[in-house]
Formats: structure tokens, sequence, C-alpha cells
């Protein structure tokens, strides 16, 4: 009898790590979550408590766990600017020491790595669309080098152990991504947003609003992770949806969605903050044969709904 698939999930009480868990869990794998509560929420996982499949571990990545698994997806980090700004040298800690804790564990189990990047490591870009081969334009001493350059050791981490010990790595460079299980406190623009405008607040747009975003619903961004673990690839390869948009376009279409009474209100343009950004995701489309398929509305309306119970509560 060939054996269950185990994964460890890091971040997986998170918004992406628990749709993560979700997909496994019901493919009949088995999921160990390892997460400090900091940005996740028991709530994420609480429908798999009793599912013999699934354990929950409360643990901050900063520090070494021995456990026996077969694939490490690591997602622990607050991903927010604001969640990630509020205690930026513990943020710098949780990226490189758990990614250094998680590809020891791995290279010690000869474990499949996954570590969750981001489009962050191409910080402000000058070129645009951003392919893999663009090395980026990052501050390394301000309010985003925790996460910014954070994730660039991390990535360097991950090849150093692929060159040294041939660990099975796989980079993924995720670019914004959205959905039902982000906090309504989260900080990021479309739950901010979303939030707002149920609650028949002002929409708070930060600078001109002329920034541009591209924006991924969370399905799709799930099943390009599982299709890059399960390649033999090891990136780095963007994951991402390629329309982009100007930040008061999204709050005007979210707006007339839900109130089309509501007002802007403008706010400072923070530190760093990248003025363009888009994925070139021929790399996804070709090795991994991915491709987003939700569109923006219909992602919207999906997360609009889940706030309007997550509210209601
Ligand atoms: P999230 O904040 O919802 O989830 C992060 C999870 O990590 C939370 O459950 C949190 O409690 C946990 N965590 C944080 N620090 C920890 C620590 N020291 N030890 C253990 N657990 C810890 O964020 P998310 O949007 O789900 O992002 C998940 C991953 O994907 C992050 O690594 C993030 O950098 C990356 N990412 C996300 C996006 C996005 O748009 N959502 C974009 C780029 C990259
Ligand atoms: N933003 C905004 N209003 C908000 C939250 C964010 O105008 O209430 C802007 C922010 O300045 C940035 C963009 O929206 O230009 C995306 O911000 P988010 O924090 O979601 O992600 P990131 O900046 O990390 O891409």
């Amino acid at each position: 009898m060939t054996r269950n698939i185990r994964n460890l999930i890091t971040g997986g009480a998170g918004f992406l790590g628990s749709h993560l868990i979700d997909r496994l869990l019901e493919k009949g794998e088995e999921v160990i979550c390892l997460d400090n509560t900091f940005t996740g929420r028991k709530n994420n996982i609480q429908k798999w408590w009793d599912n013999p499949n699934f354990e929950f571990i409360r643990h901050d990545v900063t520090q070494p766990i021995l456990l026996e698994v077969d694939k490490i997806w690591h997602l622990a980090c607050p991903a927010s600017p604001v969640h990630y700004q509020e205690n930026p040298i513990k943020t710098s800690k949780t990226i490189f020491l758990g990614t250094y804790n998680m590809l020891g564990l791995a290279n010690r189990l000869k474990a499949k790595f996954l570590l969750a990047s981001t489009s962050e490591v191409y910080g402000d870009p000058e070129v645009h669309p951003q392919p893999e081969n663009y090395r980026g334009s990052v501050n390394p001493i301000g309010l985003r080098s925790c996460y910014d350059e954070g994730k660039r050791i991390a990535e360097c981490l991950c090849f150093d152990y692929k060159r040294m010990h041939n660990l099975d790595i796989k980079v993924a460079r995720i670019f914004n991504t959205y959905g039902p299980r982000m906090l309504k406190n989260d900080g990021r623009v479309i739950s901010n947003f979303i939030v707002q405008s149920l609650e028949g607040n002002s929409l708070t747009i930060y600078g001109s609003g002329n920034q541009t975003r591209s924006f991924c619903y969370v399905d799709d961004l799930i099943s390009g992770l599982i299709k890059l673990m399960n390649s033999d690839q090891s990136g780095p390869i963007n994951l991402g949806n390629t329309k982009e948009h100007k930040i008061i376009e999204i709050a005007q279409l979210i707006k007339s969605k839900i109130n089309n009474e509501l007002d802007f209100i403008f706010k400072p343009l923070p530190e760093d903050d990248p003025l363009q950004r888009k994925p070139n995701i021929e790399l996804a489309k070709k090795y991994l044969s991915w491709e987003p398929k939700v569109d923006l509305n219909e992602g919207l309306n999906r997360t609009i709904n889940f706030f309007k119970k997550e509210l209601n509560e």
C-alpha cells in the first residue's frame, strides 16, 4: 500500500495557507499546519479540527522544530505592509530564521520545499511588466525593506541549499492576491476598500491612486502553487494575474458594487510604495501550464459576499 503524502504548511492559519490546506485535505493528503497565529486565525482551519489527516501545531518558525513530512510549503510571514511593518525586526527574523529552519528540516528529511516569495523582490520596478530575470530595484534601508530584502535573502538561501545539498526547492514569486479569509483589519487594498464600503465609510486612497497593481484571485494562486510543487521546476516563477489596474479604478469598481454614494479620502503615498506592478507569467504558462481563470469582477463578488457574512457575525 502506498503511504499518504504528508505536508507541512507553515503559516497555514493565514489567508493563503488555509486555502492551500483545504485543497490538500480535499485530495486526501495529510496536513500539519504550523502557525503562531500572528495574522492567522484558528477559524480559518476550524472545520478540519476533527479530521484525522489534519494536525495544528502552534509554533513560531524562528525556532527549529523536528517533524516527519514529505513536502514543506513555507508560507509563514505576515504579508500586509501594515502587519509586517508593525515589528520589522521580528519580520526579518521570521523570514530569515524561519526559512533557514524550514530548509534545514527539508534537508534533513530530503523533503520538497516551496517558498512563498513575492513580487516585492522587484521593489519599485523600472522594468514593466516584471519577468523573473529582472533583478529589481529595492531600497535596502526603508520601511518595506524587512519584507522585500527578507524575501530576497530567503530566495538566496533556497538556491544555496539547492546548489550545496541538491535540495528540491521551488520558489514562487506571488503577486497581489485577494479573496475570502483576508482579515477585515488586514490593511491590504482590496479588503480595506470592501470593508470601508460595507461599513459606509470613505475609501482611503494613498497617493493619487494612479499607482497600479494586478490582482489574482486566491483559487487561481493556490492552483499555481500546487502545480509548481508537483513540477520539476525550481523557479523562481511569477504567479499572478496580468490584468493591471490603477488603484483608483479598483476603488471605483468596489464602491459601485456596494455603495456608489461613498467618497474618497486621499492620504499620503507610503514610503517606497511601488508605482507599478504587473507580472510576466510566460514561464508559468510554459512550464506549469498555469494561468489565472477567475476575472476581477467574479473574484470581487465572491470576496464581497465573504465580508458581508464576516461583518454580520
Ligand atoms: P497572512 O498574513 O494571511 O498569513 C501569514 C501566516 O503566517 C499567518 O497565519 C501568520 O499567523 C503566520 N506567521 C507569521 N509569522 C509567523 C511566525 N514567525 N511563525 C509561524 N507563523 C507565522 O498572509 P498571506 O497573504 O496568507 O501570505 C502567505 C505567504 O504568501 C507569505 O509568506 C507572504 O509573504 C506570501 N505572499 C502573499 C501575497 C498575497 O498577496 N497574499 C503576495 C506575495 C507573497
Ligand atoms: N492602498 C490604498 N488604500 C488602502 C490600502 C492600500 O490606496 O487603503 C494602496 C497602496 O498604497 C498600494 C496599493 O494600494 O499602492 C496596494 O497596497 P497593498 O497594501 O494591498 O499591497 P502592496 O503595496 O504590498 O502591493
